[in-house]
């Protein structure tokens, strides 16, 4: 890690903070991992939903949208690197199912014919002192107030209520980046579960993002300060279950039982 800018998205600072060597193998050493189900199921709805959205209104159907999925799909399903590396091709129709699911989903919280999305997975970025913050907003709606609100799509279950906060993790820093960046505060932030249709949404204020700066901040310290050390600790937790690292890890141990069902823990997913 060079001296300059330390790069940051809002996964990789998620990733420190739930377990530096995690980060480390990720982001430093940058070790190949596995396409799981669960993440290619998110990747495909977020793809097809994008499409959806460069349709005239009229046509954003729910129809459309499982042309799309198949349609997608067909073009990348043999790619290595979108391919789920233990997705057989028996199992192939019923992992299309799902998603197909979750699209059916999308429809009930939302009607895309009714909005007018001015940038979709929209690249952003910003330098924060030596930090680079960039990533990638779903969705972004201008209204003619000249007010912005963010919409991330979420293919995981619903958090748990004392999780909410962290589920925002994201979006508060891509409010950040926009306010910061744009001199854009947006009105809503707003996370779109396709599993358990339903919709949370946080209004950020000046406070909640001074806060948030402060907090990537301090951890831009404590990621350079575990470099200059050498010191990346494991911080095992129930995410080790999902994590592609265990046989390098050496807190990683099997837990005896699964992590309890509704804590909002589950794979990583878009
Ligand atoms: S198995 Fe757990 S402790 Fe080990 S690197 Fe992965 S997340 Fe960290």
């Amino acid at each position: 890690m060079e001296r300059t800018l330390l790069n940051l998205s809002p996964s990789s600072a998620s990733d420190f903070k739930s377990c530096p060597l995690k980060f480390k193998f990720r982001s430093i050493d940058r070790l190949p991992e596995p396409t799981s189900t669960a993440a290619a199921r998110g990747s495909l709805v977020h793809a097809v939903l994008e499409r959806l959205f460069a349709e005239a209104p009229e046509a954003r159907t729910p129809g459309r949208a499982d042309d799309l999925l198949v349609a997608l799909w067909n073009e990348v399903r043999n790619e290595p690197e979108v391919r789920p590396s233990d997705l057989v091709e028996d199992d192939e129709q019923a992992w299309l199912a799902e998603s197909k699911t979750l699209l059916g989903n999308y429809f009930k919280i939302e009607d895309p014919s009714a909005l007018t999305a001015s940038r979709l997975e929209w690249w952003v970025e910003y330098e924060l002192a030596d930090l680079y913050l960039r990533g990638v907003v779903d969705r972004v709606e201008e209204h003619p107030d000249g007010s912005w609100v963010l919409t991330d799509y979420k293919t995981g279950r619903v958090p748990a209520e004392m999780r909410e906060t962290n589920a925002f993790f994201g979006l508060r820093f891509y409010a950040l980046v926009c306010w910061r960046a744009f001199g854009v505060m947006p009105k809503a932030i707003r996370l779109v579960y396709l599993t358990d249709p339903s919709v949370l949404t946080l209004t950020p204020h000046e406070r909640m993002l001074t806060a948030f700066e402060k907090q990537m901040l301090a951890l831009g310290k404590a990621i350079r300060r575990a470099n200059e050390r050498d010191d990346w600790r494991p911080s095992p937790s129930p995410l080790c279950m999902y994590c592609s690292f265990q046989d390098l890890c050496p807190a990683w141990s099997a837990p005896a039982a699964p992590p309890e069902a509704g804590a909002g823990c589950g794979p990583p997913q878009e």
